[in-house]
């Protein structure tokens, strides 16, 4: 299937060609179709699906199709996600997909000053990005108005639960007219998610793609055994030995985070870290060094790293096992992107031995290990 035969308008078609996507993603393929049609969505997809592209292209041609030149700007859709990251993501991509179109976004988010939000508000934007205390702030001080909003979309919806936004997003949703349409994307099923998604949801459609255990499976998966005080340098070996140029590492804490960046400094590989303490101005910095490549290895935590999305990543470490098997999932989810290969090394201590059991049962195979490498 091609984007032409989603019936997907030319300007669209064009700035597609432009990033160089020929095949619309499973979920993409399934979900465009019924949100032409105006139909709700219950999306249960994770990052790295092309979910964004799943809702930002019907939006866009909704919008086209519906737009009234003589009416002023207002907000016609609205996109809550829950983190600035996200966010900022969310954006990016509504930027390329609709260059050929004219209408205004803007993001939202906590954490920085309002004045630049404030003053693209009053300018008019047709799409907002959000996450959901800073909308809901500005809305109160009178500079959002959701009266206009014609498609919603909530996405990462687990997420958003799990980071407590439940009243705040409840807030927002109130404020949107009843009579509108609603997409939501969540990662799981689970109860609490498709309580929330009946209470806002009128008559969806349900497209789910490919399980977690199966995403996985075309990634290339390694397993070191190593102590903990010999990780370093073997982390430095596997730069080197493997080639590795462009590596997303994950550690446990943020001071793991810190360190692993500094000793890849120290060792003459560029490096960044990114964690929950670091301001909003030093992670955008960071991620924008890493996908501009000026920064070979980012190393993050995972809640910073949610919805990091770099082009084509290769490679992604392990630095420390997640103690819940679902993050290896997440972690590694973030190579091999949209169906090409990518490879995930893990670097396992004898406490970890235990986390990785469970990763294995998991996943439904076992992780091939490395028997020999000079830190056994
Ligand atoms: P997402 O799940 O929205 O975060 O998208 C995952 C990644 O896949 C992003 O880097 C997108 O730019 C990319 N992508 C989305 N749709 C396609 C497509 N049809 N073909 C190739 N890459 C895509």
């Amino acid at each position: 299937m091609t984007f032409t035969e989603l019936k997907l308008i030319n300007p669209l078609l064009t700035a597609l060609d432009k990033k160089g996507y020929k095949i619309p993603s499973p979920i993409q393929q399934q979900a465009i179709p019924h949100i032409l049609l105006g139909k709700d969505i219950f999306g249960c997809a994770q990052t790295g699906t092309g979910k964004t592209a799943a809702f930002a292209l019907p939006i866009l041609q909704l919008l086209e199709a519906n737009k009234n030149p003589n009416s002023r700007r207002s907000i016609k859709a609205l996109i809550l996600a829950p983190t600035r990251e996200l966010a900022t993501q969310i954006s990016d991509n509504f930027k390329e997909y609709g260059a050929n179109l004219g209408f205004a976004h803007t993001v939202i988010f906590g954490g920085v000053s309002q004045l630049h939000q404030v003053n693209a508000l009053k300018k008019g934007v047709e799409i907002v990005i959000a996450t959901p205390g800073r909308l809901l702030d500005l809305m109160n001080q009178g500079f959002v108005k959701l009266n206009d909003v014609q498609y919603f979309v909530l996405d990462e919806a687990d997420r958003m639960l799990d980071m407590g936004f439940i009243n705040d997003m409840k807030k927002v949703i109130a404020k949107l007219p009843t009579k509108r349409q609603t997409l939501f994307f969540s990662a799981t099923a689970a109860p609490s998610i498709m309580k929330l998604a009946n209470t806002i949801l009128h008559n969806p459609v349900s497209v789910t793609v490919t399980p977690v255990s199966s995403t996985v499976s075309v990634i290339k998966q390694s397993v070191y055994f190593v102590d903990r005080n010999k990780k370093r340098g073997l982390l430095k070996h596997l730069i080197k030995s493997e080639n590795i140029d462009h590596a997303l590492i994950f550690t446990r804490t943020k001071r793991g985070a810190d360190k692993v960046a500094k000793d890849l400094n120290a060792d003459g590989v560029k490096a960044e870290a990114i964690h929950g303490n670091k301001s909003q101005g030093a992670r955008e910095r960071a991620l924008k060094g890493f996908k501009d490549r000026a920064i070979r290895i980012l190393v993050a935590t995972d809640i910073a790293s949610r919805g990091i999305d770099v082009d084509k990543l290769s490679h992604v470490i392990n630095y420390e096992i997640p103690e819940v098997a679902e993050t290896y999932v997440h972690r590694i989810g973030r190579t091999g992107r949209a169906g090409e290969s990518g490879i995930a090394i893990s670097m396992c201590d004898r406490e970890e031995a235990k986390y990785l059991k469970e990763i294995n049962k998991l996943i439904k195979k076992e992780i091939d290990v490395v028997k020999k490498h000079p830190f056994v």
